[in-house]
């Protein structure tokens, strides 16, 4: 499979890893956009969120429980965060493999768009 994201979670790509079990790995964002930029993956590759089956929404939960762990741990659980899935090509995903994004550490004004 010709996917970074895949490289990066089987560490054929070798790069920091923040957190990793038996179904996410998360690592930094390599052009954060904010002073905690990382991005939660699953390990199956799933191109985006629009082609999640049915058996794998508690893989998304789980995705965002680890977001959660990931904030409390650096610090920002208490000043706030926002987690982000972009899906598709409007959405603004660049990468075709699910990911999702953990920012925070500044005040982010971005809007929805
Ligand atoms: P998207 O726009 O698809 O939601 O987000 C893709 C994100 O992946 C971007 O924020 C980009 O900076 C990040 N990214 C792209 N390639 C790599 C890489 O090889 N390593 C890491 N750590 N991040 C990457
Ligand atoms: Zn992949």
């Amino acid at each position: 499979m010709d996917c970074v994201f895949c490289k990066i979670a089987t560490g054929e790509i070798p790069g920091k890893i923040l957190y990793q079990d038996d179904k996410v790995v998360a690592f930094p964002d390599i052009h954060p956009a904010a002073p905690t930029h990382i991005l939660i993956i699953p390990r199956q590759h799933i191109p985006s969120l629009a082609r999640l089956s049915d058996n794998d929404t508690a893989l998304v939960g789980h995705m965002v429980k680890i977001a959660n762990k990931l904030a409390k741990e650096g610090g920002i659980a208490e000043s706030g965060y926002r987690v982000v899935i972009n899906c598709g090509k409007e959405g603004g995903q660049v990468v075709p493999h699910l990911h999702l994004h953990l920012l925070g550490g500044r005040k982010l004004t971005d809007g929805m768009g």
